[in-house]
């Protein structure tokens, strides 16, 4: 019986790994190994109990004797904290789910890859943060990483068997997020609630306000550039409203290979969850007569800084990733407590790489986990300066 693990069991990639695995039979059809949450550990023991897991693991020290008494009785281990939830990376499993969000679910996806494992990757945190240091992982220790991204899926089951000389260039689309059709001068303003209402997908509340500021999309074009290894230029955005193409690949021959699907994360999860077979998933299928059009629009950058930031981390690769993601963690953070506006967030970005470019550093090559670990804490501590020095200038 095949060992799973799920990190970040609790949040919405985590629940739709759960559907999936307990529609194929639960405990009857996988061994759960570890599932690991943050703080609603009622939310976590009921599903370690449905999956009769070994372990669960809580990212909240402060929650452990509430998480061993909603575990009562089980069988099933307890335990809390970061350092725990390292070590449940530890125990032997044959496929983990990587779902916690932001820079936390580096270090147990390294762990998982150390161990051989094979990494179906939703956090693609760990890839602009230490792309380099995790595909050498992977590769020194004969470990698959499985895309679960929805436009990175998409590329890889594009790209099927061809070469990669035969790629010219790799099309990612992004829905716009939810304030798509607001006008440039508006976005300012844009409360937590109006960001937070995504058109198309049903996500969790850090990623659907990273698609409305398009951080999200940043962060998946320097995640195409590390899983894939191809140059910056051939990476293109474009926004498609109906979400419909979850990414295309274009082939030296003009051809152009688009995948499509629902706008539903079950395809991209069950992908890499039956990989390399391909069984039947419960989602939607798409009536093409109903849908009738899909429509497409070049992407605005003074709209978007995030998307011209980008270029430029790729431009300095080393730790800028790092840098960039934890100076965007650390802006989502203040945006989500109201002390900064919607704009500021790349304001806070661009300052905080400004000000780390001008040190040693950003483009340091042969990078260590410490490394990059060290450079998000420096990063955390510069944006959260900047971010406090904007919300002094809106007061
Ligand atoms: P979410 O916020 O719904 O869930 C995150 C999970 O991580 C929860 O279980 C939470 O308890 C846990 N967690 C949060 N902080 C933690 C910490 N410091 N330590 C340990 N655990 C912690 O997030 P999500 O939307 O499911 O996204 C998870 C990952 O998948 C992110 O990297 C996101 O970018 C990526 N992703 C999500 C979607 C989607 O549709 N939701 C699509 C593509 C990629
Ligand atoms: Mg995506």
């Amino acid at each position: 019986m095949r060992r799973i693990s799920i990190f970040g069991v609790t949040g919405s990639i985590g629940e739709q790994t759960v559907d999936l695995i307990t529609r194929a039979g639960g405990p009857a059809a996988f061994r759960t190994v570890a599932v690991t949450g943050g703080r609603n550990v009622a939310r976590l023991a009921e599903i370690a109990r449905s999956l009769k897991a070994e372990i669960a693991v809580c990212a909240d020290e402060v929650q452990l004797p509430a998480l061993r008494d909603a575990l009562g009785g089980s069988g099933t281990e307890a335990a809390a904290g970061p350092q725990a939830i390292a070590e449940a990376a530890d125990r032997p499993a044959d496929w983990i789910m990587s779902s916690i969000v932001g820079a936390a679910g580096l270090v147990p996806g390294m762990r998982a890859l150390q161990h051989g494992t094979t990494l179906a990757l939703a956090n693609k945190e760990s890839l602009v943060t230490a792309g380099q240091l995790l595909l050498a992982t992977a590769k020194a220790h004969q470990a698959r990483i499985l895309p679960v991204d929805s436009e990175h899926s998409a590329i890889f089951q594009a790209l099927a068997a061809e070469p990669m000389e035969a790629v010219e260039r790799i099309i990612l689309t992004a829905s716009g997020g939810a304030l798509r059709d607001w006008p440039t001068e508006k976005l300012a303003k844009a409360t937590v609630a109006e960001a937070l209402a995504h058109p198309n997908w049903s996500m969790g509340q850090r990623i659907t306000i990273d698609s409305a500021s398009m951080f999200n999309k940043a962060l998946e074009v320097i995640e195409t550039r590390e899983f894939f290894g191809v140059d910056p230029d051939r990476i293109e955005v474009i926004i498609h409203p109906e979400s419909i193409i979850h990414s295309m690949v274009g082939f030296r021959d003009g051809a152009l290979m688009a995948h499509m699907g629902a706008p539903d994360m079950r395809h991209s999860i069950g992908f890499a969850l039956n990989w390399p077979d391909r069984l039947e998933l419960p989602v939607r299928r798409l009536d093409l007569a109903q849908l009738a059009q899909l429509t497409f629009r070049a992407p605005d950058t003074d709209r978007y800084p995030a998307l011209r930031l980008c270029r430029e981390v790729m431009r300095l690769r080393g730790l800028a990733g790092a840098a960039f993601n934890a100076a965007k963690e650390i802006a989502l953070d203040h945006f989500l407590a109201g002390s900064i506006g919607f704009m500021d967030m790349s304001g806070v970005v661009e300052d905080t790489l400004d000000r780390l470019s001008a040190g040693p550093g950003l483009e340091k090559t042969a990078i260590t986990l410490e490394d990059v670990l060290a450079m998000d804490h420096l990063a955390r501590t510069r944006a959260a300066e900047a971010a406090t020095g904007r919300a002094k200038g809106r007061a």
